[in-house]
């Protein structure tokens, strides 16, 4: 919180000036901070005086009142012209969150032109949508969209909030936790909540990925987790579910910001999804270099699926970063993984072991991968995927 000493402050108004978001003003002589404030410090630096300071945050601020922390909020990340599809899985687990403990489940709507979208998401089991929309929201930008949901949340208080831990769920959603003072789960692989006390239960591998731990937040609120896409499941939509949408003026001395968008590029990081594919074929070591992934390509395109790889065969330059499995990497849960010279390394296996079907193929009958296929081919994966795809072919004509 920004405070003014009134036995330094001379009223000179340099604060005033100084502050882009007007949120101080000088008042029979004494500066007097309103609501706008972002605690960017501008005006502190600016105030020879020195009659401006940010008083921390005493730890555990927000327990004064538990009970008056509400509802289960999740953060609905808008993004080249659709609503990401985490924001869908967050709603599953929220939807049973807010059951459990009896309270409405709420989605978090900023973007601009995007209220079409709110009948999705009431659809996907929210009670309620808060809307900003609001032309200054068309891109996404750190410092605004962190400004409108810190203003939301201290507004209506909500007990839990989930976000993706997407690239922007990663950026935003630390700095929020941390203005609010609050708890923060990241990468989260299993969420509960403690019906009597709210107690969000937060469940995420720790140690290098050799334990799960289960971390609490008890004493602030909100309690707020990340978790990263495709590792929970969606709900079933419901066309016939009914929900109430808020729509929320945000101040215009919050939606300032010092970062212009000059052009917004589709990665290539974003064009290949392993996550949203039915079948992948991963390569690991043992596939030797870029000529072994030739053969993993080939038996993903018979199969109409995409390539992924093992941690390894990433550093070893034989493939690029977006296609990596695990702890590092992506999460996925396709219908079929094919794991080709992979050990099964846990931090490997947390990325692909929700998926319905694996197939190991491997030299070593003793590698750990086996343990968590449902098939598993003991041979040298140069001889077995080739076959395998002249098999798939033949099946084919
Ligand atoms: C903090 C941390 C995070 C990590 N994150 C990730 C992550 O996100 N993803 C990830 O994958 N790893 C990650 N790792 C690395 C992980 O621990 C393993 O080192 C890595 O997964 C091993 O990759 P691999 O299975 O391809 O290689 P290896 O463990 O070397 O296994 C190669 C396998 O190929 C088999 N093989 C060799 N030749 C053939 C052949 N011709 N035919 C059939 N089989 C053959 C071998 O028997 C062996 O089982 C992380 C590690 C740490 C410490």
């Amino acid at each position: 919180m920004l405070k003014v000493d009134a036995e330094k402050c001379i009223g000179c108004g340099a604060c005033e000036e100084q502050c882009a978001f007007g949120a101080i003003k000088v008042e029979d002589g004494c500066a007097v901070v309103g609501d706008g404030c972002t605690l960017c410090g501008g005006c502190i630096d600016a105030c020879e005086a020195e009659a401006l300071h940010i008083e921390e945050a005493a730890p555990g601020r927000e327990t004064a009142d538990l009970a008056a922390w509400q509802g289960i909020w999740v953060f609905a990340e808008f993004r080249h012209g659709s609503v990401a599809p985490v924001t869908y899985e967050l709603l599953g687990v929220g939807r049973r969150l807010a059951d459990q403990r009896g309270v409405a489940l709420s989605a978090v709507l900023p973007g601009s032109g995007v209220r079409e979208e709110c009948d999705g998401l009431i659809a996907a089991g929210a009670d309620r949508v808060y809307l900003v929309d609001d032309p200054a929201l068309a891109q996404y930008r750190e410092d605004v969209y962190g400004r409108v949901l810190e203003e939301l949340i201290r507004r209506y208080q909500p007990e839990v909030v989930l976000a993706g831990a997407t690239a922007i769920g990663r950026s935003v959603i630390p700095q929020v936790a941390t203005r609010l003072g609050a708890g923060l789960t990241a990468d989260c692989t299993g969420l509960d909540i403690r019906p009597e006390d709210g107690t969000l239960l937060q469940t995420r591998p720790a140690f290098g990925g050799n334990i799960m731990a289960t971390i609490e937040c008890p004493d602030t609120r909100p309690q707020m987790a990340t978790v990263r896409p495709r590792v929970m499941a969606p709900a079933e939509p419901d066309p016939a579910r009914s929900g109430e949408v808020v729509d929320v003026e945000i101040a215009p001395g919050h939606l300032g910001s010092r970062v212009e968008v000059l052009e917004t590029v589709v990665s290539q990081t974003e064009q290949v999804n392993i996550q949203e594919v039915e079948v992948l074929v991963a390569g690991g070591r043992g596939v030797e270099g870029e000529k072994g992934f030739a053969l993993i390509r080939e038996l993903a395109e018979e199969l109409g699926g995409a390539v992924a790889a093992s941690r390894a065969a990433v550093d070893s330059g034989w493939i690029s970063y977006p296609h990596q499995v695990g702890q590092t990497g992506k999460t996925v849960c396709p219908k079929l993984y094919i794991a080709c010279g992979i050990s099964g390394a846990v931090q490997h296996a947390v990325g692909m072991q929700s998926a319905e079907v694996v197939v190991a193929i491997n030299r070593d009958e003793n590698a750990p991968i086996f343990n968590i296929a449902t098939y598993g081919l003991v041979g040298d994966l140069f001889e077995v995927v080739p076959l395998l795809a002249r098999k798939i072919q033949e099946m084919k004509k």
